[in-house]
C-alpha cells in the first residue's frame, strides 16, 4: 500500500475520531457527522484507487444500487419504526464483514492454494463469528420490533446448555481450521454455528430490553469490521471498526444503567424474561380527567412547567405543538424545559432529535440526572406519550419488571398532566400507579390534537 494511501486513511481515522467526539454534544453533533462523512469519502476514494480484483463499473454499479435503495427507506422510513431500521443495518454490516471474511478465505484457499497466515486465518473466524451472530440476530431483533414474530421472550428448555454446546463446537471447529486451512467442511461448519447462535441469543429477549439488544448489535458489528479490517490489511477499517464497537459498548452500558440490567446479563443473554405484558397488575386505579380548556388554564396560572416526552410524543407528532406551546408559555414567563429519559422513545436520543426537529433549543432539553432534583420545586409537570419512565413502580415496588429502573421524578411535581389516549400500557407492557395519585390529572385524547387545543385556548386568553 502506497504511502500517499497510507496518509488518506491516516486523515480519515482523524476525523473519525474527531467526529465521535463532537457528537458528544448535541450542538456540535451535525458538524461532527460532516467530519465523520468527510472521513469516510476519503476512506472510500483511497480504497477505490487501489483496486485490483473487480473493475470500477462493478463498484460503482453496486454503489449507485446500494446508494438507491438506502436513500429510498431512510425518506420513507418513520420516525418511530428508526429502531427496526438500525437493527437492519446492524445486520448488514454483520453480513458484509462475514462475506468478505468467507471469499477471503475462499480466495486464498481455493484459487490461490496459499496457507494463510495465522493472524490472518484468526481474523477470518472472527469475523465469521461476530459477522454471522451479528447479522441473524440483527434480523431477529428487526423482526420482533415490527411484530413479524413474538416481541415476548421465546424460551425453551435447555436453551443456554445448547448455546454453550455451540460455542464450544464453534471453538473446536476455529481450531481445526486452524490446524486444516483447506477443509471447507469446518468452515461451513463455523457459519452455520455462527448463524445459530445468532438467532437463539435474541429470541430468549424480549420487552424492555431490546434497545440493549440493538446497541449490543451495533457494537457486534464495528467488531466485526475491525477483524475484516485486520483480514485485508486495512487500516482504516481496523480504526473505523473499533470506534463502532467501542462506542457502540459504550452505549449498551449506559442503555444497561438506565434499564438497570447488568452487562453480563446482556452478554449471556435470555434477559428480559421478567418482563411480559400484564405481569404485575394491581388493582384498578381511579384516574382524574382533566379538559382542553382547564388544562389551558392550569399553563396560565402557573411559573414553572417541565414536558417529558416520551414516545407517544413520537406516534403523535406532537413536537411542533408542543413548541408552540412552549411559546405561549414563555410568553407569560414561565419556565420551561424538558426532563430527557435516556430510553424514553424507542432508540437512544429519539426526544432529542424529535425536539430539534421543531427548532427547540438544546439547552432547553435537561437529562434526567440534572432535572430529577427540579421535579419537587416544579409547579406543573405535562407529560406527553410517556409512560415506563416516569412510572413510580420502577421505584417502590419491588415486584415490578421494571423495578430499579431509573424514571424521572414527575409525580413529585405539585401537578402533573399526562396527555396520552388512554389508559393504555407504555413498551414494559405494565401499570402506571402514578395515573391513580392525588396531584395527577389526565388529558385523554391524541397529543396532538389535544395540545394543539390547549395552545389555540391559550392563544385566546
Ligand atoms: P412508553 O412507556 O412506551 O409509553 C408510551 C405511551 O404513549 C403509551 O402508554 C401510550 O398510551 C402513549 N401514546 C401512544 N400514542 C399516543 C398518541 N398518539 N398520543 C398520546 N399518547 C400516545 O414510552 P416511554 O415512557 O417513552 O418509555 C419508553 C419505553 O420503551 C421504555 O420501557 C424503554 O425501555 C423502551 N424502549 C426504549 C428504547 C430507547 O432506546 N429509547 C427502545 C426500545 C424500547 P395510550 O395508548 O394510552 O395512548
Amino acid at each position: 500500500m502506497s504511502i500517499s494511501i497510507q496518509i488518506a486513511y491516516l486523515i480519515a481515522s482523524i476525523l473519525f475520531v474527531l467526529g465521535i467526539k463532537m457528537m458528544n454534544k448535541t450542538k456540535s453533533a451535525r458538524q461532527g457527522n460532516r467530519l465523520s462523512a468527510l472521513g469516510m469519502f476519503i476512506a472510500i476514494v483511497a480504497t477505490l484507487l487501489q483496486i485490483e480484483v473487480i473493475s470500477l463499473v462493478e463498484i460503482f454499479g453496486c454503489i449507485v444500487l446500494g446508494s438507491a435503495i438506502g436513500l429510498y427507506y431512510a425518506n420513507k422510513v418513520e420516525m418511530t419504526k428508526m429502531p427496526e431500521m438500525v437493527a437492519l443495518f446492524n445486520g448488514f454490516g454483520g453480513l458484509a464483514s462475514f462475506s468478505v471474511a468467507l471469499s477471503d478465505y475462499f480466495l486464498r484457499t481455493e484459487v490461490n492454494m496459499e496457507s494463510i497466515e495465522l493472524v490472518t486465518v484468526i481474523s477470518i473466524i472472527v469475523s465469521v463469528f461476530i459477522g454471522g451472530v451479528t447479522f441473524t440476530g440483527s434480523i431477529i431483533a428487526f423482526l420482533k420490533l415490527n411484530g413479524n414474530i413474538s416481541g415476548s421472550p421465546i424460551t425453551f428448555k435447555g436453551q443456554h446448555p445448547l448455546n454453550l454446546v455451540l460455542f464450544l463446537s464453534f471453538l473446536a471447529a476455529a481450531t481445526y481450521t486452524v490446524i486444516d486451512q483447506s477443509d471447507p467442511i469446518l468452515i461451513i461448519a463455523l457459519i452455520v454455528i455462527s448463524l445459530i447462535l445468532g438467532v437463539l441469543t435474541v429470541i430468549p429477549i424480549g420487552g424492555a430490553d431490546m434497545p440493549v439488544v440493538i446497541s449490543l448489535l451495533n457494537s457486534y458489528s464495528g467488531m466485526a469490521a475491525c477483524a475484516t479490517g485486520f483480514i485485508l490489511n486495512n487500516n482504516v477499517l481496523i480504526v473505523a471498526g473499533s470506534l463502532v464497537g467501542a462506542s457502540g459498548i459504550i452505549l449498551t452500558q449506559i442503555m444497561c444503567k438506565a434499564m438497570n440490567r447488568s452487562l453480563v446479563n446482556v452478554l449471556l443473554g435470555g434477559f428480559g424474561q421478567t418482563v411480559s405484558a400484564g405481569a404485575e397488575d394491581g388493582p384498578a386505579i381511579t384516574v382524574k380527567e382533566i379538559g382542553v380548556e382547564e388544562t389551558a388554564m392550569l399553563f396560565d396560572s402557573v411559573s414553572s412547567v417541565i414536558v417529558v416526552p416520551g414516545y407517544g410524543m413520537a406516534v403523535a407528532q406532537a413536537q411542533h405543538v408542543i413548541r408552540e406551546l412552549m411559546e405561549q408559555c414563555e410568553k407569560r414567563n414561565i419556565d420551561f424545559k424538558f426532563a430527557i429519559h435516556p430510553v424514553a422513545g424507542r432508540m437512544p436520543g429519539h426526544m432529542n432529535v424529535l425536539l430539534a426537529e421543531a427548532n427547540i433549543s438544546y439547552d432547553k432539553l435537561i437529562e434526567m440526572e440534572s432535572i430529577n432534583d427540579d421535579f419537587p420545586n416544579t409547579d406543573l409537570v405535562l407529560i406527553v406519550g410517556a409512560n415506563d419512565v416516569v412510572n413510580p413502580a420502577a421505584r417502590n415496588n419491588p415486584q415490578s419488571p421494571i423495578y430499579g429502573m431509573p424514571i424521572l421524578n414527575a409525580d413529585k411535581a405539585r401537578t402533573v398532566i399526562v396527555s396520552k389516549r388512554s389508559m393504555g400500557k407504555g413498551y414494559a407492557g405494565v401499570e402506571n400507579e402514578l395515573f391513580g395519585y392525588p396531584n395527577c390529572l389526565m388529558l385523554f385524547g391524541d397529543a396532538k390534537q389535544t395540545i394543539t387545543k390547549v395552545v389555540s385556548e391559550m392563544k385566546e386568553m
